[in-house]
């Protein structure tokens, strides 16, 4: 329910400006990501009566593009090799002049020998590197993106911009080599098995669908300098974020299964149900006298909403379920 929310609020968006609504199934990482997950999401759409424009987008199908983003990077020499363990970074940033969550930069400056000692000693553990990208010192570590909806709340802040922690990203995920006689790892130079990041994913997904706006959960809003820096350096257009409150559980915490009935095909009342909570959730930003019974569809639900909708009332506040 609460990524339905989200969904909901992206479609009125989209629709009162006049924009089209893309829809694109995030499967890049294969193991969670399965087919019969993403069959249902799809149908809780449609449930709710959600429509959108053109075809329906998978990552796994844009992973030419995403290698040709990476090799753009290498060319402009703003991607280097990280040997780091998640425990190597971990105490590098509880060293004394460790900065919390951001990669320390261990890896950037190794001279050749270096390297090759280190991708021996991780090649001879069945392990592969990832790489990083050299983030410009001239940026100073920070990134602004337009926000339409996370910032407004803060008054020191209120000027449509949110600015944030830019460090060296990780593009392609090191980790296990899962079979050793993979032809993946052919030059011991970076040819493992594509799993490249999702900041770097999503960039080149939003260019190639033309997407000029993001709405999508705050729990992601410091991921967006990043995802516009790194389409800066790819030459992509810039995009305009609203990043709305998350929906929470009776424990403040996000909304998830351990919380009980929370999908729309758990509700007694299923769709109707489903849409008439999340009308409800949206307090003053849509009109709250439209009156409905067992007998509405859904989507005359959402249509009213649509005819009624103003962002600028949306609280800023988180939601709690129930
Ligand atoms: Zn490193």
């Amino acid at each position: 329910m609460g990524n339905l929310r989200t969904a909901v609020l992206a479609w009125l968006i989209a629709t009162t400006e006049n924009r089209p609504f893309r829809l694109r199934i995030d499967d890049i990482d294969a193991q969670r990501s399965t087919a019969e997950a993403a069959s249902r999401q799809l149908e809780d759409l449609a449930d709710l009566g959600i429509t959108h424009d053109g075809p329906i987008a998978r990552q796994q199908e844009n992973m030419p593009h995403y290698r040709a983003a990476l090799q753009q990077l290498q060319d402009a020499g703003m991607v280097y090799e990280c040997y780091c363990s998640r425990k190597d970074i971990a105490d590098a940033q509880r060293a004394p002049h460790g900065l919390s969550g951001r990669y320390p930069g261990t890896c950037r400056n190794l001279t050749d020998a270096e390297r090759d000692q280190r991708r021996a000693d991780l090649l001879a553990q069945g392990r592969m590197w990832s790489l990083r990208l050299a983030a410009s010192e001239d940026i100073e570590g920070e990134w602004a993106v337009r926000e339409r909806v996370a910032v407004a709340h803060d008054p020191g802040r209120n000027s449509g911009e949110f600015r944030g922690e830019v460090d060296d990203m990780v593009l392609r995920r090191g980790g296990n080599i899962e079979r050793a006689d993979d032809d993946a790892v052919d030059d011991g130079a970076g040819g493992h098995a594509d799993d490249f990041a999702y900041n770097l994913c999503v960039v080149v997904d939003d260019a190639l669908a033309g997407v000029g706006q993001v709405v999508r959960g705050d729990d992601l809003l410091t991921s967006a300098p990043r995802q516009a820096y790194l389409a800066h350096l790819l030459g992509l257009p810039d995009v305009e974020y609203a990043h709305v409150p998350l929906v929470l559980g009776p424990e403040g915490r996000r909304l998830a299964k351990r919380d009980g009935a929370v999908t729309l095909r758990e509700l007694p009342g299923g769709a109707r149900e489903g849409m008439q909570w999340i009308r409800a959730s949206l307090g003053k930003a849509v009109d709250q006298s439209f009156t409905s019974d067992a007998t509405t569809p859904p989507a005359a639900i959402l249509a009213h909403m649509r005819d009624t909708f103003d962002l600028a009332k949306l609280s800023r506040e988180p939601v709690t379920w129930r």
